[in-house]
């Protein structure tokens, strides 16, 4: 037999997300594939752009921009790594979401560079339910002056949540982050009178899980592309 392609995986994994969705009562087309690049090659990406998917994900400036430049216009580009403020500039404006935002340097530093640059940029808040020390993500005690701040900047559009939970092997122990994303996001609706659509959650080993509790959006790249080398 031989190997899956690329296009092979990526649809199979639209078939369990679809059925996940379904699981929940969910229509399939409210969660959305973030195919995530990053690592991975341009040829590639044209592969499954050519086969019909939008969307894609990159965590490192310089590479993602390499790649924006020999790749097709209509491609949909997503910020989910750490965002540094002395790499605004660049982001700002090439991005279609940007998901990690997690404090209110970040996102002061986004507005002025939208501001500046006379666009509206979207974004996502990532939050850092489980208050892990080694990631990224803001801490829900912290979340009120951001929210506040987001909820009135005239160049950002604050889409909603973006969570990256605690590593486990079994996807049902992340489920109640998943589920805390959601009611943090409907407090927040109702607190701030936003729309907030998005929820950014889910990758190769829990996106059915996810999208069970709630994803709109799942970051998915292994399960598509295969093991990542290193930079
Ligand atoms: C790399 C990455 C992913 C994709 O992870 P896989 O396990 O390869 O699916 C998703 N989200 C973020 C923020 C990432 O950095």
């Amino acid at each position: 037999m031989d190997q899956p392609s690329i296009t092979d995986r990526w649809q199979k994994v639209l078939e369990q997300m679809a059925a996940a969705a379904r699981r929940a009562g969910r229509d399939p087309a409210d969660a959305r594939l973030l195919a995530v690049s990053k690592l991975h090659s341009a040829h590639d990406i044209r592969t499954l752009f050519e086969a019909g998917q939008p969307m894609f994900g990159e965590n490192y400036v310089q590479e993602a921009l390499g790649k924006m430049a020999i790749l097709p216009r209509e491609i949909s580009w997503h910020f989910i790594g750490h965002l540094q403020t002395n790499k605004v500039k660049s982001v700002v404006g090439r991005f279609g979401l940007i998901h990690g935002v997690d404090s209110l340097k970040l996102a002061r530093s986004l507005q002025g560079q939208a501001e500046a640059m006379d666009v509206v940029q979207d974004v996502l808040v990532q939050v850092n339910l489980a208050e892990e020390k080694q990631k990224s993500g803001i801490l829900e005690s912290e979340l009120p002056p951001l929210a506040e701040f987001l909820a009135h900047a005239t160049n950002l559009r604050w889409r909603g949540l973006m969570l990256m939970p605690p590593f486990f092997d079994d996807p049902d122990r992340a489920r109640p982050y998943f589920a805390r994303l959601r009611e943090l996001a409907e407090t927040l609706r109702t607190g701030f009178g936003l729309a907030l659509p998005e929820l950014s959650m889910g990758m190769t080993g829990d996106f059915e899980a996810a999208i069970e509790e709630g994803a709109t959006l799942v970051r998915i790249g292994t399960r598509i592309f295969g093991e990542r080398g290193s930079i």
